[in-house]
């Protein structure tokens, strides 16, 4: 039976129509609505998930449950949310106010924990016996998944990576702390150090591309200049990997991991990516974990949440 998938972000909301194999069969993606509030985000993501459905041409009973993946920690007994800043949500109970729209069982998850499920059980995790999964975009999340299944930690907060600190006295992060792997790492870190080196004046492809406005250089930009020889934008990306392997490398050290997958927007930049960091677990990781891991890039794109949350939420209706 089909299941649907919505993962809900600060900008967007993206729902399918999920088969049991993992192939997303339907979807769509709708503006996360600002300024009506919690009641308003509910309405819009339980018309996407209805809206999916029937644009698959399946009645009520043809799916099987519905998944939400959602920002911030989520209680995992109760499917409240604690906090999620970029909606501006604290203490939402999620699954209740979902359930009461739609006629399907719910379960709700946090974003990073979907998309590290989808990856485990359809992407670039499938087999692997202990995945760590990371997402690196805007800011930086992870999952973590022992034989199929979640390791959530002792209070719902496991796999926090975005915010272990790899320099003490560093950047500010946005969750106030200072030198946090995100405020190294993420996309947004990696554009603001590109803008402070086109500050000293160094000549850049940068310029050019972003029609001389800083505001508008994303690690996008910077990898793009990078990837046409810009050396400049080559010498930010090979920092973002530099402080991201140190992230890893501690993660491996931790957790002996068989496979890391490393997802979300800069993920794209592949091997000038994941190479320096594959290189700098070999060398800082004691053997055999660094020598062993599998470091590679996420396989499910931008509905990694969307096939993770359906995939829990088929789970969850089956052990019920
Ligand atoms: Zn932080």
């Amino acid at each position: 039976m089909f299941a649907i998938g919505l993962d809900l972000g600060g900008t967007k909301i993206a729902a399918g129509v999920v088969a049991p194999d993992g192939r997303v069969v339907v979807s769509a993606v709708r503006p996360t609505p600002v300024g009506g509030g919690v009641p308003s985000v509910l309405a819009e993501l339980a018309e996407a998930a209805q809206g999916v459905a029937a644009q698959a041409g399946l009645a009520v009973g043809e799916v099987e449950a519905a998944g939400l993946a959602c920002p911030g920690p989520v209680d995992p007994a109760t499917g409240t949310v604690s906090y999620a800043p970029n909606l501006h949500w604290r203490q939402v109970p999620v699954r209740e106010l979902l359930s009461a729209r739609l006629p399907w069982p719910c379960v709700v998850l946090n974003d990073a924990d979907a998309a590290a499920l989808g990856e485990a059980h359809f992407g670039a995790g499938r087999g692997a016996e202990l995945m760590l999964y990371l997402t690196v975009s805007t800011g930086i999340g992870g999952g973590i998944v022992r034989q199929g299944e979640l390791l959530t930690g002792a209070h719902g907060a496991a796999g926090e990576f975005g915010h272990q600190v790899i320099e003490p006295g560093g950047p500010l992060c946005r969750c106030g702390r200072q030198g946090c792997l995100e405020a190294l790492a993420s996309g947004t870190a990696t554009a603001r150090r590109a803008v402070e080196r086109l500050r000293q004046e160094r000549p850049s492809l940068l310029q050019q591309l972003a029609g001389g406005d800083p505001e508008r250089i994303t690690a996008a930009l910077v990898g793009e200049a990078a990837a046409r020889g810009d050396s400049l934008a080559a010498e930010v990306i090979a920092e973002t990997a530099s402080y991201l392997g140190i992230g890893v490398a501690n993660l491996v050290a931790a957790f002996d991991p068989d496979r890391v997958v490393i997802g979300g927007g800069l993920a794209n930049l592949g091997k000038r990516l994941l190479d320096p960091v594959r290189q700098l677990v070999r060398r800082e990781v004691l053997p055999p974990a660094g020598e062993r891991v599998e470091i590679v890039q996420a396989t499910l794109g931008a509905f990694s949440g969307v096939v993770g949350a359906a995939w829990a939420a088929r789970g969850a209706v089956s052990c019920s």
